[in-house]
């Protein structure tokens, strides 16, 4: 079949049994990859009553028909599991090259079951799959478990592509993270927990040689090239941000004059830091000042990714890969820390002890806010002194963390619970949806519609993005954000983009969210007529299956909320006295509604279901 590899590989860890699974072309067209094809399975495969760390619970990781073709960033894949954080779905992606090398092995996906007696690992080749011994690699970190996994199976940096957890993931720190090829991390809502529950520490791909064919190959390349003048800015280089620094500048270009920039864990929005040091944040600086190295992911053109060596203070000389801006931000405002060079430090840590950068960084930001009014003491913290800004503090609490040593075993239960175990005004100093995650690294005080998904999401963060086209949705281009029946009619109407394009296997920052261009590609590739309604109704699929295995999994609308402090209303900065809440419950009701759900249980309705052709899943929950 065009665009796919053909075949799944199906890991019963339980049984020490691996088998190649086939789905059919009908179900190819309906989820198609990826995410699509994650909740498909997840719903499917794991009833009510299994939780996130029984055997019964399954890690689905797929790339899509995109996936190791010469569209730019096309080593990505999806992670599906039930996750830690909520108990409810979990579904992550990550980018690098292990998408790409998957396909290449002849596989389109890997779908693991069971838990292994003794540690384990899976190495994929293009000629089968078989389990090998992890025991040697306990407590190492995802960048020695790559190095050390390389080095006994013979293969050079990008012979290979290895996704693995850390000593978090080992344990079942519930903010434990997949970690791929050194950087790229699928994290959201502990999905490395859950193969730690499984004993098994990684899956290594060889870069295989099999080669899916695709129905116009010459189209492809076409808008390969397309995708490509388009990050270079259409020949205007001031277009080119992305294109040159990757997301270096998302702190002085954006967050910072945009007013959303989450500081000292949403207490204040006014960054306390002197312009030379917030000069040092700037892609400009670090490109010029940090050494650094290209390390681009699959068949993608963009100056993003880098390794680099810190060039001054207590940290000068470790080499550390180029932080995204939300590891800026994770370790820099959101914890009072003004360091540049510390937040690299900091937030290349979490990778290496594979845990999600963004929950570690309202976890730190939380406790240390708990510390500094005198809630908790050294007592608590291990002698260890969490003030806003201290990096060596920050720094040893990761560890703990990662090892559950101490203080650490209360703070690697996750923001939501780590506040209730501290008790007191901790809850309401979490900033964290009420199903139990934490959020991404903007103050969405000021940014609605990142407010409003995170927290009726069902995935365990974000489901859509502001920046999907909107006149695809036939909504005008000028939108008030901070109007509430704007912001609804945006979430529902832009549901669909994000879900699809994680379904197709290729990165968002190099593709973007506009589904008409998804669509021309997957056409390309399959030689299906699939049409924009297809590529919609793929995205709706996946949003309705989660919402639809959430509820079923006891997560109800109840829980569609912020947490006191990420609902509040901000004290300083452009939305002061400003608040969602008043307009919440109204928001929800008309948001419900306009997904075709159950305006009190938030179920989908069965008519919604049936025109998803997800009929069994309407007499799952209607009977
Ligand atoms: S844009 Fe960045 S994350 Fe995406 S594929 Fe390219 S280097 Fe990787």
């Amino acid at each position: 079949m065009n665009g796919y590899a053909g075949k799944f590989l199906r890991v019963d860890l339980t049984r020490e049994k691996l088998t190649d699974e086939v789905f059919d072309e009908a179900t190819l067209r309906a989820y198609v990859g990826g995410t699509g094809i994650g909740a498909k399975v997840l719903y499917d495969e794991v009833p009510p009553g299994v939780a996130w760390n029984d055997p019964e619970n399954r890690v689905i990781l797929a790339s899509g028909p995109l996936g190791g073709s010469t569209i730019p960033g096309s080593g990505s894949y999806t992670v599906t599991t039930k996750g830690p954080l909520t108990n409810g779905a979990s579904v992550s992606q990550a980018n690098g090259f292990f998408g790409a090398y998957l396909r290449f092995c002849g596989y389109d996906g890997v779908i693991v079951q069971g838990a292994a007696k003794r540690w384990v690992y899976i190495h994929i080749t293009e000629n089968g799959a078989e389990l090998k011994d992890a025991s040697h690699l306990l407590g190492k970190d995802t960048w020695e478990t790559d190095d050390l996994i390389k080095g006994e199976l013979g293969r050079k940096e990008r012979a290979m592509s290895i996704a693995c957890i850390g000593p978090a993931g080992e344990n079942l720190v519930r903010v434990a993270a997949v970690c791929n090829d050194k950087g790229h991390v699928a994290g959201h809502n502990g999905p490395g927990a859950v193969m730690g529950s499984k004993k098994l520490k990684a899956i290594a791909v060889d870069r295989g040689r099999f080669r899916p064919t695709y129905s116009d190959s010459k189209r492809l390349t076409e808008i390969a090239k397309g995708i490509t003048t388009k990050l270079r800015g259409d020949g205007d280089p001031a277009k080119a941000t992305f294109f040159n620094f990757g997301t270096l500048n998302g702190v002085t270009q954006q967050a910072q004059p945009g007013g959303w920039l989450p500081v000292k864990n949403y207490l204040t929005q006014i960054y306390d830091i002197s312009p030379d040091d917030l000069e040092r944040y700037s892609g400009k600086y670090i490109r010029g000042n940090f050494e650094p190295k290209p390390n681009p992911c699959w068949a993608c053109p963009c100056h993003h990714c880098h390794m680099m060596k810190i060039p001054y203070g207590p940290y000068k000389g470790e080499i550390v890969e180029e932080q995204e801006y939300e590891g800026f931000v994770a370790f820099g405002p959101v914890t009072g820390q003004t360091d540049v060079a510390a937040t690299a430090v900091l937030s290349n840590d979490v990778d290496r002890w594979g845990m999600e950068v963004n929950e570690l960084g309202y976890l730190m930001g939380m406790a240390i806010e708990c510390y500094e009014k005198g809630i908790i003491n050294r007592e608590d913290t291990d002698g260890v002194e969490l003030k806003w800004g201290n990096a060596p503090a920050t720094r040893e609490m990761l560890r703990k963390i990662a090892f559950r040593d101490g203080f650490g075993n209360v703070l690697a239960e996750g923001v939501m619970r780590a506040s209730r175990l501290i008790g007191g005004e901790a809850p309401n100093m979490a900033v964290h949806t009420m199903k139990g995650n934490s959020v991404r690294g903007h103050d969405h005080r000021v940014l609605w519609v990142e407010l409003f998904d995170t927290c009726t999401s069902s995935t365990g963060t974000i489901e859509t993005h502001r920046g999907s086209p909107k006149d695809q949705y036939g909504m005008p281009a000028e939108m008030n954000f901070f109007d509430p029946d704007n912001v609804v009619d945006f979430v529902a109407k832009a549901k669909s983009a994000t879900p699809f394009s994680d379904s197709i296997g290729t990165c968002r920052f190099c593709v973007g969210l506009d589904t008409r261009n998804h669509v021309e590609a997957v056409r390309a590739a399959t030689g299906w007529d699939f049409t924009f309604d297809e590529a919609v109704g793929v995205g709706l699929r996946s949003v309705n299956l989660l919402r639809a295995f959430n509820l079923r999994h006891g997560i109800g609308p109840e829980l569609d909320r912020p947490s006191p402090r990420y609902g509040s209303t901000p004290v300083d900065g452009v939305a002061a006295g400003v608040g969602i809440m008043p307009h919440w419950d109204g928001m929800v009701r008309n948001y419900y509604q306009q997904m075709g759900w159950d305006p009190k249980t938030s179920k989908p309705l069965p008519e919604t279901l049936k025109n998803l052709g997800l009929e069994q899943v309407a007499v799952d929950l209607w009977g």
